[in-house]
């Protein structure tokens, strides 16, 4: 097994919150993953297979997470990792880990989805594993999330709320909350396209459809953010709560904020990376 130790994240109390949205809310953090994010849940999967398998190496396209920890683990293995990013588009501190533990980054010209199609492209031709989200062990690692929130709770929460970019980890949760599923509230980016919340920049989520059942499903709510209300939910975990996660990572927060929510509901919000890895952005909480 590939492992950096991910996993068994802390579920906080968050009183503030609660008392001023009038629920009973919590905070799955993730961003005390050994990466400083949820990606590592299902990188350790993803590489212990790319291992059993035989490959040469893993590949992915990210908005800086996925590449981060892609790299970390791929190190820990003894694997060649090639990352594909938007030129500009990721944050530095995320550029930096993956480069810092040996994997080979490339800055493309074009977006996401361009880079996407590059880590394909790469995966066909020279028998290195994706490990972006369309592979199912990160999708089956990440499920484990879902799981540890039942455990820690000792039920499962009426809402949950996490950020929508790709929609790999909707799917997770749904996967691992299994037949009976809280209600999913998510929170997208209007501008999906330049949001300063990087790591959600993704204008094509690949995992549209089964989040579309997911809300289904669970009368789920998908909220469209703009930067203020994501700005203002980041700022307000941050000074309320004293956990520092990154800008996307509020966006679960923010669409609680925006859609409403009955009093008294156990609510769990994912945040799901560490405010660290975006030292560009932090200046607008510094200031
Ligand atoms: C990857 C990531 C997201 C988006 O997750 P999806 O599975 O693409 O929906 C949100 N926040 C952070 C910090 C991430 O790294």
């Amino acid at each position: 097994m590939i492992t950096l130790g991910e996993g068994n994240t802390p579920l906080l109390r968050a009183p503030r919150l609660s008392e001023r949205f009038d629920v009973e809310l919590w905070l799955k953090w993730e961003g005390a993953n050994p990466t400083g994010s949820f990606k590592d849940r299902g990188m350790a999967v993803a590489v212990t297979r790319a291992v059993e398998r035989g490959a040469t190496g893993v590949v992915c396209a990210s908005t800086g997470n996925t590449a981060a920890s892609a790299a970390a683990y791929a190190a820990r293995a003894g694997l060649r990792a090639v990352v594909f990013t938007p030129r500009g588009a990721v944050s530095r501190g995320k550029v930096a880990q993956a480069r810092a533990v040996g994997a080979d980054v490339r800055e493309i010209d074009g977006t996401f989805e361009d880079a996407h199609r590059e880590a394909r492209r790469l995966a066909d031709e020279e028998g290195f594993v994706n490990v972006n989200s369309i592979n199912p062990d990160r999708i089956e690692g990440q499920a484990s999330a879902a799981r540890e929130v039942v455990q820690q709770l000792g039920r499962v929460p009426d809402v949950l709320a996490l950020p929508y970019g790709g929609g790999g980890n909707t799917v997770a949760y749904a996967v691992g909350f299994g037949e009976r599923l809280p209600r999913f509230v998510l929170g997208e980016a209007e501008r999906r396209q330049d949001t300063f919340a990087s790591a959600i920049r993704i204008v094509e989520p690949v995992h549209r459809l089964e989040v579309g059942g997911v809300l289904k499903r669970s009368d789920g709510t998908l909220v469209t953010l703009t930067e203020e209300q994501i700005e203002e939910a980041w700022r307000l975990v941050a000074r309320e709560e004293g956990v520092f996660c990154e800008p996307a990572s509020a966006a679960g927060i923010a669409a609680v904020a925006a859609s409403g929510t009955a009093a008294g509901q156990s609510i769990v919000c994912v945040l799901t990376g560490h405010g660290l890895k975006d030292p560009d952005a932090t200046e607008r909480l510094a200031a």
